[in-house]
């Protein structure tokens, strides 16, 4: 099939839920994608910060047909030695001691929800304007956007919402049945929206002195995104609970919450549950994913590659007074313009290049932890090209 034979195809038989770009892709290897017609793309957006070990990572690939070929699934009313690795794995490479696993981060952050409920047996959870927690009821009324949420309700009750960066607001939000505070690390959908210095730490001891839980959402931050391994040892916070999905399982759908010892004995049997969750399939293929990022040192990798990046694209900044803005950490990196970004999106594409726009006037760029050098600079020479015909 071509191009257009699917598109019109989508236009008959699926949910016209998306805003797509005209481009149907057909593999990819590391960070370079080719479309149905031949054409290559280098990737710098990655599935929305899922791909980050790269496309067709062989690793990735073989760990999950040799799984395959053993056992998909099998639920969790059986243990299986493929969750209990990847569980010892994921509380080696976080803050945290223990693991729920779900299949999305909209479901981590739903079952974070119901963790911290339980676990304090209040109900009022804390998020912030302009966030984005997920899809889901209660995570769409968690996200602090009113475009989400608007057409559907009644919404869930027991959520609270306060400007992102301001302390006082948030210690004035918080009462006697505030059960958590749920917080991007940085705002990824919102804009790659970093937090002024010292703030997450501020919240940190606010929660501590008011006896209530921190719960990070690093579903796009995760995994070596931002030059960490997750975010919040950007900050050195500990939160109580860190919700992870994206790029968990090299682009298999998976996500999971992860919790300190004391919080996670608030869910005992019987409260929360999965049928897909943690299954073999998603369990090989997060543990061959995570071996990766560990071997290829892909967290270093992206601090350094993402400061390049950065330093590059602050160069175009000095050409082009389109771009207002180059903020970010690591590989997770925003470029605003002082317009919608929807035309150098749609020009970049066109020469080669995928990027992808949030927030309107914002630039998302996330490219594989594994680009190179050579393909940031061929990144960064479209992206020139692209504004100047723009203009
Ligand atoms: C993408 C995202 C989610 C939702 O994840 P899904 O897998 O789409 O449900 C939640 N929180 C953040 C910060 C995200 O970026």
């Amino acid at each position: 099939m071509d191009t257009q034979e699917i598109m019109d195809l989508d236009q008959k038989f699926v949910m016209q839920t998306y805003g797509r770009q005209p481009l149907a892709l057909s593999h990819g290897k590391g960070a370079e994608v080719w479309d149905v017609e031949g054409n290559s793309y280098i990737d710098c957006f990655a599935g929305i910060a899922v791909n980050n070990v790269g496309h067709a990572h062989p690793k990735v690939a073989l760990s999950i047909c040799h799984q395959a070929q053993r056992m998909i699934h099998c639920s969790n009313i059986y243990y299986t030695q493929e969750q209990v690795e990847l569980a010892q794995l994921l509380t080696q490479v976080s803050p945290h001691d223990r693991v729920f696993f779900a299949n999305s981060g909209a479901e981590a952050n739903e079952g974070a929800i119901k963790l911290a409920r339980k676990y304090t047996g209040k109900g009022e959870i804390i998020t912030a304007d302009n966030s984005f927690h997920g899809r889901t009821l209660a995570t769409v009324t968690a996200t602090g956007q009113e475009k989400y949420k608007a057409p559907f309700k009644p919404l869930p009750a027991g959520f609270k919402h306060v400007p992102y960066g301001d302390i006082a607001a948030l210690s004035q939000a918080i009462s006697e049945d505030t059960a958590a505070v749920l917080l991007e690390p940085i705002q990824g959908e919102g804009g790659i929206i970093i937090p002024p210095d010292g703030y997450l730490k501020d919240v940190e001891n606010l929660c501590r002195q008011k006896d209530i839980l921190l719960i990070f959402d690093e579903v796009q931050t995760g995994f070596g995104r931002t030059g960490e391994m997750f975010a919040s040892e950007i900050s050195g916070v500990k939160p109580d609970i860190t919700t992870v999905a994206k790029a968990m399982a090299g682009g298999y759908p998976m996500g999971a919450i992860l919790a300190n010892e004391r919080i996670a004995t608030g869910f005992e049997p019987g409260d929360h549950g999965s049928t897909f969750g943690g299954n073999p399939l998603g369990c090989a293929a997060a543990k061959a994913t995570i071996e990766v990022i560990l071997d290829e040192n892909l967290v270093h990798k992206s601090k350094e590659m993402g400061s390049y990046f950065q330093s590059r694209l602050k160069e175009l900044q000095a050409k082009h007074s389109i771009i207002k803005e180059v903020r970010g950490q690591g590989m997770l990196i925003g470029v605003e313009l002082t317009i919608e970004c929807g035309k150098l999106v749609d020009e970049a594409r066109k020469k080669g290049l995928l990027v992808n726009c949030t927030a309107g006037n914002v630039l998302r760029l996330a490219p594989p932890l594994v680009i190179s050098q050579e393909q940031i600079d061929k990144a960064v020479a479209i992206l020139d090209e692209a504004l100047v015909s723009i203009s």
